[in-house]
């Protein structure tokens, strides 16, 4: 089983914001009423009060009453939770094992604000089970207290204007919280995603990734029965156009700032630096889908990967590059998105130590050398693509293959065009050496290829310089 969360925004009317508040009064009544008891215990006697205790000790009081029960149950498990948690800690901190963010532990705490003796209103407001909520188009409804029918003439169900990804019938949905970020609400649900099984059956090939900077990106995935390797570049040089200029707008709005004597926190600085990482967050995500989609077509089973923890000693790095490339929490995303796309489709993801694979031929394991960053010049064979190489030293590695065969390798490029398009797509090089960029849907890979003007061609050491 998979844990993931499913985000939905809410739209509440005015009088709508004013129940979701006196929800969270009442949340907070109750938790403080349970945790009053618990801390007591716990100060007299150092016991913790199991669930089913206070379950019992404050099932008859106003405030549980107060709240639909699947809410008022949901608060006393968030409750236990932190006391639990809290007794992990504790644990912990006797056995000096406290990790070294946690200065010091204590146990949970009241909502309530001493200085002004004001009850403050709860973060979330829990609903334990998918019972009492639901997701209609367009819209959220929850079971709310009996007496809400009175005072804001709402029948049973609270129903708010909502938006959200619409979730596969396969997921489970479970526990549910309401909250208020910066003003704005939403229900985050935690959602079970069934695993998806290995087909064994459908599933033969293997597939390799090595991360570069040039090529974001680089894919092999080999075709057992046909022997065909087929290599995908994801370039790089599209979104580092994207990524520039956004710094470019940066620099610009700093120096602004700067010569009108501005010091400190700006708003709209930052927002433009949040827009610049969201925007190369939706490349990733972008790239991510399209490898998930080019493996599920080729069933490919299985992905090895190059060493995860750093930067190849020798590899691709252009003085241009090295600006994205130093912005080091882009690899780790890359492979963040990456390994929880694949977890999601059932393809296992296996690290391949990479030491020595941007070193030799993979087609005759020769060293080879490096006139430029992005060739290697083999004696025997030819040029090539040092990311192309690399990725397939990679899978050869994986497989434990002897050899593959050079006039078996196939090389596609994708660049990422953000504007109108914001999606990754095929470009050919023809061999006359004139960029034609076709455009064709992603859904349709092997149409685009039978348009390709050089395909069926292999990549031979006298057209390596072609790469279509
Ligand atoms: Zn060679």
């Amino acid at each position: 089983m998979l844990k993931r969360t499913l985000k939905v925004r809410l739209y509440p009317t005015g009088e709508q914001k004013q129940a979701l508040k006196e929800l969270q009064i009442r949340c907070v009544k109750l938790w403080n009423r349970a945790n009053y008891l618990i801390r007591q215990e716990y100060f007299k006697s150092g016991k913790i009060l199991s669930y089913e205790t206070v379950y019992n000790l404050v099932k008859n009081s106003s405030d549980y009453k107060a709240l639909p029960t699947d809410t008022a149950q949901a608060v006393l498990k968030k409750l236990s939770e932190s006391w639990n948690s809290f007794k992990e800690l504790k644990k912990l901190e006797e056995e000096n094992k406290l990790p070294k963010h946690i200065k010091k532990v204590s146990p949970p705490k009241y909502f309530k604000d001493r200085k002004k003796n004001q009850t403050l209103p709860m973060s979330v407001i829990p609903i334990l089970a998918p019972r009492s909520y639901s997701l209609g188009d367009f819209s959220f409804s929850f079971a709310v207290p009996k007496d809400f029918k009175q005072t804001y003439g709402i029948k049973k169900r609270l129903e708010i204007l909502a938006t959200y990804k619409i979730p596969y019938s396969s997921y489970k949905l479970k526990r549910a919280e309401i909250l208020n970020r910066n003003g704005k609400w939403y229900v985050h649900i935690s959602v079970e995603i069934p695993k998806a099984g290995i087909d064994k059956t459908q599933k033969v090939n293997y597939a390799s990734i090595d991360l570069g900077i040039r090529n974001l990106i680089t894919l092999a995935v080999y075709e057992s029965d046909k022997k065909l390797t087929r290599v995908y570049q994801f370039k790089a040089k599209e979104l580092l156009k994207e990524w520039k200029y956004w710094n470019r707008r940066i620099a610009k709005y700093q120096s602004k700032l700067a010569k009108s004597g501005h010091k400190g926190y700006s708003l709209k600085l930052r927002k433009l630096y949040e827009k610049r990482n969201k925007r190369l967050k939706v490349a990733i995500q972008q790239m991510a889908n399209k490898i998930v989609q080019i493996l599920e077509r080729y069933g490919v089973k299985e992905v090895f990967v190059g060493d995860l923890t750093g930067i190849r000693e020798g590899k691709d790095y252009g003085k241009k590059l090295n600006k994205l490339l130093h912005n080091f929490w882009i690899r780790k995303e890359i492979l963040r998105v990456l390994s929880y796309k694949l977890e999601e489709a059932g393809i296992g993801l296996t690290p391949i130590p990479e030491a020595y694979t941007s070193k030799v031929c993979f087609n005759c394991g020769l060293e080879v050398k490096r006139p430029k960053q992005h060739f290697i010049v083999c004696q025997k064979c030819g040029k090539l693509h040092s990311d192309t190489n690399g990725a397939i030293n990679i899978l050869k590695r994986g497989l434990k293959l002897k050899s593959l065969e050079w006039n078996k390798v196939r090389e596609i490029h994708l660049v990422w065009k953000f504007k109108r398009t914001n999606r990754w797509i095929f470009r050919y090089k023809p061999l006359s050496g004139a960029n034609s960029v076709l455009r064709t849907s992603s859904e349709n890979i092997q149409k685009e290829q039978r348009q390709t003007p050089c395909e069926g061609k292999a990549l031979t050491p006298a057209n390596a310089g072609c790469y279509c």
